[in-house]
């Protein structure tokens, strides 16, 4: 019988990479991510083949401190939280520690960044080992290059390679990311072409115009409500444009986006008989509210949550729906400037 042990650390990162960075489109998720929890006010994404060949991300948030460099690569190495109690009371997009850890385990990573407390750094970090460690240009931000992922983990290549749809999960990611955070400009760029730019001047609804055209930023309408617990901003397009399914409805809890059945399903209630039963609507929401009654840490991924006041919330988001859909049908439908 053989004997129990702990893995090796670099096992535990390959582990753990199977559930983190399932796929380029989670590289790329995790990677933005960060560069928002940095406060990054520009983030620029190229794509080379999928993300399979190479994932770069550049940003101009506040870096990483020389010293800190090489704990990135660390698994649960994070500056995000420190006690328990944080994790109840998260306010950033990353918390787990874990995405470089597990990036760094399975694709060769250039990491260029400069913190204005400290000297620019190059690192380079292939297959879960640090491959040089030398001074960077001088830069305030983050400049990360992922190239060849999976490399090292054939059968996730060979599956990966045989997606499709990687370039339009990559799309959809950063534009979900440029409607939670209208205030960050936004490029994207899919083998050397342009896919999506923002402007980042903070107005959501010109981020919907880049986004599903002028055509339904012109028909979408502002919402606001609010409760002691909740605050529900966004815009709800009139209900004669219609999608054949839900990914045209944006949630957001705190900025980040989340996939919840219920709460899309109080949408489109809350649209009730305006859209025929197989048709969905196109809304972008945030719902703002203390952290404490929300829980990311359900998976690995964070896109599903937990609310503790759940039939509220739900609610309160039907009744938004309906309230503001009545008053604009009374409305004739003259066409708005964005
Ligand atoms: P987490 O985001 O959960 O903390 P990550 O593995 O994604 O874990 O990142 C580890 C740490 O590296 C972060 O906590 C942060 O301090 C630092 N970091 C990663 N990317 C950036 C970036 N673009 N700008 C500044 N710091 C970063
Ligand atoms: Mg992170």
């Amino acid at each position: 019988m053989n004997r129990i042990k702990i893995l090796d650390p670099h096992i535990q990162n390959k582990i753990a990479a199977g559930e983190v960075v399932e796929r380029p489109s989670s590289v790329v998720k995790e990677l933005v991510e960060n560069s928002i929890d940095a406060d990054a006010t520009e983030i620029e994404v190229f794509i080379v083949e999928s993300g399979m060949k190479e994932i770069r991300i550049v940003d101009n948030g506040d870096g990483i401190q020389r010293e800190d460099v090489p704990l990135v690569f660390e698994r649960h190495a994070t500056s995000k939280i420190a006690v328990d109690y944080d994790l109840f009371e998260l306010r950033s997009l990353g918390f787990r520690g874990e995405a470089l850890a597990s990036i760094g385990a399975v694709a060769k990573v250039t990491l260029e960044t400069m913190n204005m407390e400290s000297s620019p750094v190059r690192m380079q970090f292939e297959g879960g080992k640090t491959v040089s460690n030398t001074p960077g240009k001088e830069r305030k931000g983050t400049d990360i290059k992922i190239s060849d992922l999976f490399y090292n983990t054939p059968a996730r290549y060979k599956y990966v390679r045989s997606l499709r749809t990687e370039a339009g999960k990559i799309i959809d990611i950063i534009q979900r990311m440029a409607l939670n955070y209208p205030d960050i400009r936004f490029r994207l760029t899919i083998d050397h072409k342009e896919r999506l730019r923002t402007k980042g001047n903070g107005r959501l609804k010109e981020v919907i115009s880049d986004i599903y055209g002028l055509h339904i930023a012109r028909k979408a309408v502002a919402v606001h409500a609010e409760t002691p617990d909740f605050k529900i901003d966004g815009y709800i397009v009139r209900p004669e444009e219609t999608r054949s399914n839900r990914n045209y409805i944006n949630l957001a809890v705190n900025r980040r986006h989340i996939k919840n059945f219920k709460l899309s399903q109080s949408i489109i209630n809350g649209y009730h008989t305006l859209q025929p039963k197989d048709k969905y609507p196109i809304v972008v929401m945030n719902i703002t509210m203390d952290p404490k009654l929300v829980d990311v840490n359900v998976h690995p991924s964070k896109i599903e949550v937990r609310f503790s006041k759940e039939q509220d919330l739900n609610r309160l988001v039907e009744d938004t729906v309906r309230t503001y859909l009545r008053e604009e049908m009374l409305i004739p439908d003259v066409e708005q400037k964005p």
